[in-house]
């Protein structure tokens, strides 16, 4: 409580041990940005296995092979087994994990084999850091602030998973949207009433948009993942946001997908989670300063 009660009277100290805070998290969300899809991945197959095995029309002999390979599959969780590199599987030491110095210390390179370790492991550490602290100077050592931190961070590895394999996991999605009702049952963002129709149209405006282009094209323009980030946007933030969200996502996700399509050609599949989770961001950070400059050049 005393520690609570000092960097709530201190910014500067509050800053620096939540940017801190930020750096190992982000080291943390580096390994769920990584693992969560194997995760998915693994229970996909025991349960596509299970499924067939029961089917009755399914001969013993087709789906044993298929039980043997799954069977074969390795058991991961976020801390099981330890880190590895992925190239030597050289298990990885806690001095070798500290965030950003260590990836510093080693010149990117794993200590053993050499192999390069991707920029972006410190690239979303330092990025965390930046916004944790942010989030800290913007609301507080409050419950908003507390709470707001959590959502960014999961943001945060909702954006690295979706960009990795065009997925926003509901294991993540949905325990966010039910966080954001529960804290505005307090009215730390905004009323319950604003979070409970934010949840509902955060949903249907986008899959409205889905339903209508997919009757005019017969092609599926977004995923419904999408949907239900936007519905987790509009739990956190309120009805009012959402109009800043999908124009502010469309605009990055438009600017970001014309550069791609130059770069790499049509076929590239596109994740627009990222785009909505920047735009949470922001709406979450500056959404009511841009709303109410927007409203007063009419004024
Ligand atoms: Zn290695």
């Amino acid at each position: 409580m005393q520690l609570i009660q000092l960097l709530q009277n201190n910014m500067s100290v509050a800053l620096v041990v939540f940017a801190i805070l930020g750096l190992c998290v982000g080291s943390f969300l580096n390994v769920v940005i990584h693992r969560i899809p194997l995760m998915m991945l693994y229970s996909w197959r025991q349960e596509c296995s299970q499924f067939l095995t029961q089917q009755a029309d399914m001969a013993s002999t087709h789906t044993s092979i298929l039980t043997d390979a799954v069977a074969k599959d390795v058991p991961i969780t976020l801390s099981l087994p330890a880190s590895r590199c992925p190239h030597c599987s050289h298990k990885i030491k806690w001095y070798e994990n500290i965030p950003v110095v260590s990836w510093m210390i080693l010149h990117g390179r794993c200590s053993d084999c050499k192999a390069a370790i991707g920029l972006r492991y410190p690239i979303v550490e330092l990025v965390t850091a930046l916004l944790s602290a942010l989030v800290i100077y913007h609301f507080g050592v409050s419950t908003a602030g507390l709470s707001a931190l959590v959502l960014v961070w999961t943001l945060i590895a909702l954006t690295g998973i979706d960009f990795d394999t065009q997925l926003l996991p509901d294991r993540l999605t949905f325990p966010l949207a039910g966080l954001g009702l529960a804290v505005n049952s307090q009215g730390w963002f905004v009323t319950p009433t604003e979070s409970i129709w934010g949840l509902l149209l955060g949903f249907l405006s986008l899959w409205i948009v889905v339903k209508v282009f997919y009757l005019i094209t017969k092609k599926h323009g977004m995923g419904q993942g999408d949907f239900k980030l936007l519905a987790v946007l509009g739990a956190w933030l309120g009805t009012l946001m959402l109009p800043l969200i999908i124009l502010l996502s469309s605009l990055l996700g438009s600017i970001v997908g014309i550069i791609l399509m130059k770069k790499q050609g049509e076929s590239q599949p596109f994740a627009f989670g990222p785009y909505i989770a920047i735009a949470g961001i922001v709406a979450l950070l500056y959404g009511s300063d841009i709303v109410n400059w927007y409203l007063g050049m009419y004024v």
